[in-house]
Order: structure tokens, then sequence, then C-alpha cells
């Protein structure tokens, strides 16, 4: 991975993001900040894809992207990141190429893999901060025990027929704050199905991946309220959005009272 560490903007640059300079909440310290971060993105699916894209438009400087998948037919009623050229072609270099061509300020770091207990720490470990947005529950229990082990925020978003969930978890830092398993416990593996199975309304996927990519914007720049402490439930047929209080539960396996 590259190190360079960008001290002041160019005039290309100054252009490029005038829209966030102009916000005294971001300015010139805030794009420097984004330029700065490294965030690692877990899928490039339906949620994955408008998080890509708007997280490389942010100028977020150096961005991961975990998928072992080939783009499929199926696969573009909602993974607006890839196109019908790409079928056949791995999901993180058709990703790659689109982000790429985008902003060629932002680094590329792509895994064309599984992640497993021997790989995942020492990826997770190389980032700021994690946004999962996977397909299974066993990536999103590796994901959520390896932030907690590593003190990586993890910005979780998920999605299912016409649903979506979004949190933050940051369960490493105090006693309050809860993890993936305190809220959903150690046994959702395979209960309810995968959206190949019940299917999801595609422009779901542009709604939560985008409310994702605000929150974890947000917390590189650590402006704003968090989702720390809060499941937000988007629900599209009711166009209605609930929040729900969360807390760390005593008895989990991973963040509870040993
Ligand atoms: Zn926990």
């Amino acid at each position: 991975m590259t190190e360079e560490f960008e001290e002041e903007l160019t005039d290309d640059q100054i252009d490029r993001y005038a829209r966030h300079l102009v916000l005294p909440e971001v300015g010139e310290e805030g794009q420097l900040k984004l330029l700065n971060s490294k965030v690692l993105v877990i899928g490039a699916g339906g949620l994955g894809s408008p998080l890509l894209l708007y997280l490389a438009a942010a100028g977020v400087g150096t961005i991961g992207v975990v998928d072992d998948d080939k783009v499929d037919l199926s696969n573009l009623q909602r993974q607006v990141i890839h196109d019908t050229d790409h079928i056949d072609h791995p999901k993180v270099q058709s990703a790659s190429a689109r982000l790429k061509a985008i902003n060629p300020d932002v680094t590329i770091n792509t895994y064309e893999f599984r992640l497993n207990d021997t790989n995942v720490d020492e990826i997770v470990q190389a980032y700021d901060l994690v946004a999962d947005g996977c397909d299974n529950f066993k990536t999103r229990y590796l994901i959520n025990d390896a932030c907690y082990r590593q003190k990586v925020p993890l910005v979780s978003a998920a999605i299912m027929r016409f649903d979506g969930q979004l949190t933050t978890f940051r369960a490493f830092e105090d006693d309050d704050k809860p993890c993936y398993r305190c809220l959903f416990g150690d046994e959702q593996i395979a209960e309810k199905g995968s959206c190949a199975d019940v299917g999801v309304l595609g422009a779901l996927a542009g709604t939560m991946g985008s409310l994702q990519s605000v929150e974890v914007i947000k917390e590189l720049l650590g402006i704003g309220e968090s989702l720390e402490n809060t499941l937000l439930l988007y629900d599209s047929l009711g166009t209605s959005f609930h929040r729900m209080k969360t807390k760390r539960d005593p008895a989990c396996t991973l963040c509870g009272n040993k």
C-alpha cells in the first residue's frame, strides 16, 4: 500500500471538491482528511455499488474492495457500478475500473477472494474504517469480530425484499456500545434466506448504499451524530424510517462481560 500523505489541495482538487470546500463542516481540512483516509468496503454488490461510487467521488483516498464474485446478468438490476460489458468479469476489476474513471485521486486495493479467519484481521487493520455491504451472515460475523479485535469502526448496512437497515459499531470503545452479535445474537446464519431466495427491490440498494456512504463520510470527518447506538430501519413500501436505540448485551459472546 502506498503511503502518500496529502497536505495541500492541488488546483484540480480545489475544483473537484468545490462543493465540499464551501461546507464549513468539511472545508479544506476535512477534504484533506478524506484524501488521507482508508476505507475497506466488503462486497461490490447492491450496497457496495452506490457506496463505492460516492466514496470515490468524495475523494476518500484509499478504498479497498473485497469480492470474490464475477458480474452476472442478474446482478445488473441493482449493482449499478457494473455494466453489461463486464458480465463474467471479476467484480473487483469492474468496480475498480469505474472508480478510477470517476476519480484518479483514489487508490483502489482489490481483494478477489473470500475473507476468512486467517486473512481478515490483517486486511481490516490496514484501514481506518470498514463498510459492510456483504450478502451473507458468515462474513458479517467475521467482519464484526475482526473490527472489534482491531478497534476499527464498522458501518453496516443490509437489505432484503423492501426493507433496509443501517448502523455503526464501535464496541471496542466503551461499555455501552454494542457489536453486531449484541443486536442479532450468534445464530442468525442462514435462517432468513438470501436476496437470491426472497428477492430485493433494486432501487432499495441505492437508498441504503447511499445512506451508508453518508455515514462513512461523517465518521471519517467526525461530524454530525453517529449511528453507533442506533439501528436505522427503512420500510420502502411504507416510506418510513424508524430509529431504534441499541446497547451492549452483557451476555454477548464477543464484547459482553466475560
Ligand atoms: Zn457484542
